[in-house]
């Protein structure tokens, strides 16, 4: 089959033939029909110090996908042939005590698809059973192969009640874009969402009912008081990594303001605590999707209207993939989907 392969220690990824998976009893085989270029794609393209610490070589990447089962391990029930599905790239163990305790996303002994196991940019994957999500009809494979980073939003974003509050979103990035979409469909007053890169701001307006702002030209506190948020935003989802952002953030917020935080710092990064003690705020960090409560409210959020098609901005064959990250290291494009079977 093709596969996009790390093939070398060094930037780039290739297009090579590897064997079809062979599965286990307890997993399925998947078809895969569409898959999304993720940052972490980017990272392992750039071959940058995690992606040197993190992946082995070779390995194939990716991540997020929709596809179809074509095989199905002896042991397995509820599935069938031909079942539309995309599924939780984290691979988890089930021995320790969160696991045990039902708290899979929060399982030590994590494993990724695409970053420490063989992934899912390649026309077959295997994977467990347990991390298949089946598609409605209703959900195409486009938005099927989105719903990796659509979960890591929607995560973050309903971390906190967010009805009726003014909500603040760092970053514009798709997670952003679709955090925002997502905490105006939980019923959210206010979404005020930042970037210094007004491409991806502009599509942030295009994609959900949000206020955008360009904090390198515009001054947050005035859309504060031009919105009338008296007090501070009560809701903050950061997810730019940007130890500037995040300051910006807390200084924005509410006494006793709830911070999710998505976004990873390059590194170590100063932090104002006693800001953050005195405005008595809350923090929270976000790994991941929770499984898979996270993918059954994503679904049903979009079998009840939630609309984030609009992040997609690049479609490309498989075969074209070099054009994919280009555009996505522009920093010009939303999400970029690759049609494994154009
Ligand atoms: P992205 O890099 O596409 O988006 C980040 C955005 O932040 C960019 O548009 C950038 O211009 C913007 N930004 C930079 N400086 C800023 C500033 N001072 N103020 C406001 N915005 C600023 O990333 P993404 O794919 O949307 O992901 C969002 C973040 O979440 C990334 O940091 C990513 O690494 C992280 N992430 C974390 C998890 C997790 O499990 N915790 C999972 C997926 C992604
Ligand atoms: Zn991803």
């Amino acid at each position: 089959m093709n596969a996009l392969v790390k093939a070398h220690p060094r930037e780039g990824l290739w297009l090579q033939t590897a064997p079809v998976p062979e599965i286990g009893q307890d997993d399925v085989l998947i078809r895969i029909n569409k898959t999304g270029i993720c940052g972490t794609d980017i990272h392992i393209w750039n071959w940058d110090e995690w992606a040197q610490k993190t992946v082995p070589v070779p390995l194939i990447t990716g991540h997020e996908f929709a596809g179809e089962i074509v095989e199905i391990g002896r042991n397995v029930q509820g599935l069938h042939l031909g079942q539309r599905c995309s599924g939780e790239g984290h691979l988890i163990g089930k021995q320790s005590r969160q696991s045990r305790g039902g708290k899979f996303h929060l399982d030590p002994e994590t494993r990724g698809i695409g970053v420490n196991e063989q992934g899912a940019f390649a026309e077959y994957l295997r994977l467990p059973a347990f991390n298949v999500v089946p598609l409605p009809d209703e959900i195409s494979d486009d938005i099927g192969a989105i719903l990796d980073p659509l979960g890591n939003a929607v995560h973050t974003a309903l971390s906190f009640d967010l009805l009726g509050e003014d909500v603040l979103i760092t970053g514009a990035g798709p997670i952003g874009i679709m955090a925002a979409a997502v905490a105006r469909h939980a019923g959210a007053r206010n979404v005020v969402i930042t970037d210094i890169n007004q491409d991806r701001l502009d599509l942030a307006a295009k994609v959900a009912d949000v206020t955008p702002v360009n904090v390198t030209s515009e001054d947050l506190a005035d859309v504060q008081a031009r919105l009338k948020i008296k007090q501070g935003f009560d809701v903050g989802l950061e997810m730019s990594g940007n130890q500037a952002a995040l300051d910006q953030m807390v200084e924005a917020m509410v006494m006793g303001g709830r911070i999710a935080l998505l976004g990873i710092p390059p590194g170590k990064s100063p932090v104002d605590w006693s800001r953050i003690v005195f405005k008595a705020i809350t923090l929270k960090g976000i790994y991941g999707r929770e499984i898979f409560e996270t993918w059954y409210k994503m679904i049903a959020m979009i079998q009840n209207g939630l609309d984030v098609s609009g992040v997609i901005t690049h479609r490309f064959a498989m075969k074209d993939f070099e054009k994919g990250f280009s555009v996505m290291k522009s920093g010009l494009s939303g999400k970029v989907v690759l049609d494994w079977r154009a």
